[in-house]
């Protein structure tokens, strides 16, 4: 039977291919006495070696699809199940306790886990514990004959379909098979979401159900375009889709014409467009998409992908990449941005009620400094090779930022007097996301270089709407007046005190939003690199001084979002 399931539209384009759930299985167990304990050794051991089996496969495709340093982390996990003191610790407890493999192993493994976290001392053995705790759940698994998700196995195109995707699992993705995800929760500027963008891979977030309504192996078409999975479709169904996707591709190959030419509309203006990356793997679809710079790069993907803090050279050569990759052109670097939905696993965060208003981003850079000065020298040590911009994140007050800035001016005193060669023309500039800075903007204006609108955060916490939950999604409202007010406001408080303004959340390369912005004189537009060419189409077709008329009925006369929106639309028509 056709279903077609509603979520939201989360990354452009249309694919089709089996559904494979990455779903964790139920692993719940009853504690039972056993008498048979050779039985139940047996069952132990029968549940160790299909597990053992299991990892030399993932680790064996892993080495391919993902490279040796990803694969390791198999080798660790056989590395325990070889482990007699492990392993005999469990069959001891069946045998002196009598209960079933399943408590066993449970017994065992909360031991092992609770000694390794009581490490404080020393974090590599501290990190042991998620390998056990890894292992366990595989041979728990085979115990109760049910089977785990392994991704890292895929070999045939699939559309993963999950409940929900963390940042570190969309980045496991392998886009040789990975055609595209589909999840029940999530929202259009959830971190998962941001990254299928720069993947290029069409994605579909919060449907509520598509975890209950898909099983493994059928048939999804994904329309990213329109926010749709349809579940075994109908020849016809093929057919619509076939053709859709054949429109979007005659599309995109009319923008890819616009690659190396400049960003002008028609009246003759400039304007920006950068683009955003997460790691200096992104560089090559920033260069494929012509962008004219990068005006977001989220580091903390640089220490999310990593198993530990990375050091100063690890950093410095990352950031010297992309500088060099950009050959001149400006290259924005957001300092850490940890909390919220990103986590690191080796620097534990305490457990926070609402974390997208936490410990989060600069607050933990000023709390934690040692983390902070390092990557502030790496990037100092980096800006000789290109244009380098740096920016904080979650500025909220002007002590956050100036507190910010001695430390940048108090690293790069000690580099310069080490005599290591620096820059002198880095601008420091902020992140425009949290309300009580955007109304302040006019005297952070006077003290930054630059601002740049981080319209996801910007939107959420003045809708008070968290990003990621689909259940409040509607209050994503980047045409509601009060955010257009919000903008407007930043942008002339930039320019006021001859300073620059751009945009780097996902509403910059919004079609509604960019006639707006033009109205408005933002400067500089940052997106996903795939959007760049759609957005420099759009605006080689507006006239700037058309536009004015459009934006001030939108700041001062519309009410809603709609209004906004019907508004533009109209007007692009
Ligand atoms: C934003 O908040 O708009 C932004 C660009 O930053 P991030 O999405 O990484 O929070
Ligand atoms: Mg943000």
């Amino acid at each position: 039977m056709v279903k077609t399931i509603k979520g939201i539209a989360a990354s452009d384009g249309i694919a089709t291919a089996e559904a494979y759930l990455l779903v964790q299985p139920d692993l719940s167990f009853d504690k039972k006495a056993v008498s048979d304990v050779d039985g139940e050794v047996k069952r132990l051991n029968d549940a160790i070696s299909k597990s053992d089996d299991e990892l030399t496969k993932i680790r064996d495709i892993a080495k391919v699809s993902l490279g040796d340093e990803e694969a390791q982390v198999f080798d660790a996990h056989k590395m325990i199940l070889a482990d007699p003191e492990f392993t005999g610790a469990i069959e001891q407890q069946i045998k002196d306790q009598k209960v079933n493999a399943e408590q066993a192993l449970k017994d065992v493994s909360d031991n092992f886990i609770s000694i390794f976290e009581g490490m404080t001392d020393n974090k590599y053995m501290q990190e042991r514990a998620a390998d056990v705790r890894d292992v366990t759940k595989r041979v728990m698994a085979h115990l109760l004959g049910v089977d785990l998700p392994n991704p890292s196995l895929i070999d045939h195109e699939v559309i993963i379909v999950a409940h929900d995707l963390t940042p570190s699992d969309t980045a496991q993705l392998n886009k040789k098979y990975v055609k595209g995800f589909v999840t029940d929760i999530g929202g259009r500027t959830a971190h998962s979401a941001i990254m299928a963008r720069s993947l290029e891979l069409p994605a579909v977030v919060g449907t509520d159900s598509i975890t209950k309504d898909a099983k493994d192996g059928d048939t999804i078409i994904l329309d990213g375009l329109n926010g749709a999975a349809i579940l075994d479709p109908s020849d016809e169904d093929v057919k619509h889709y076939q053709k859709l996707a054949s429109d979007f591709a005659a599309e995109k190959a009319e923008w890819e014409k616009l690659k190396d030419e400049a960003t002008v509309t028609a009246d003759g203006k400039h304007f920006d467009i950068a683009a955003n990356i997460g790691t200096p793997d992104d560089l090559q679809g920033v260069v494929d998409n012509g962008a004219e710079g990068i005006g977001l790069y989220r580091t903390e993907f640089l220490y999310m992908q990593s198993e530990e803090l990375p050091t100063e050279d690890d950093q410095f050569e990352a950031y010297k990449k992309v500088l060099e990759g950009m050959k001149g052109k400006p290259v924005v670097v957001r300092t850490m941005d940890i909390g919220g939905d990103k986590h690191l696993p080796y620097l534990p965060l305490p457990e926070e009620m609402n974390p997208f208003l936490g410990y989060r981003a600069i607050r933990i850079s000023l709390d934690k400094q040692d983390i902070f000065r390092t990557q502030l020298r790496a990037l100092l040590r980096a800006s000789e090779f290109g244009k380098l911009r740096i920016m904080f994140p979650m500025i909220g007050t002007l002590q956050e930022f100036r507190d910010a800035k001695k430390v940048f001016e108090e690293e790069k005193a000690k580099l310069v007097a080490d005599g290591v060669k620096v820059s002198d023309e880095i601008q420091l500039g902020m992140m425009m996301e949290v309300p009580a800075a955007a109304i302040l903007a006019d005297q952070f204006a006077k003290e930054v270089d630059f601002f740049s609108i981080g319209t996801n955060d910007l939107i959420q916490y003045t809708m008070a709407a968290d990003r990621g939950n689909e259940h409040v999604s509607y209050l994503y409202q980047p045409y509601n007046p009060s955010i257009l007010r919000l903008v407007k406001h930043v942008i002339e408080s930039a320019h006021k005190e001859g300073k620059w303004a751009g945009m780097c959340g996902e509403a910059a390369g919004d079609n509604i939003m960019v006639p707006l912005l033009l109205a408005m004189g933002l400067d500089e537009y940052s997106m996903s690199a795939t959007s760049v060419l759609r957005v420099r189409s759009l605006m080689k077709k507006l006239s700037t001084a058309d536009l004015k008329d459009l934006a001030d009925r939108a700041v001062n006369e519309s009410i809603t979002n709609e209004d906004n929106k019907k508004l533009v639309e109209e007007y692009l028509k």
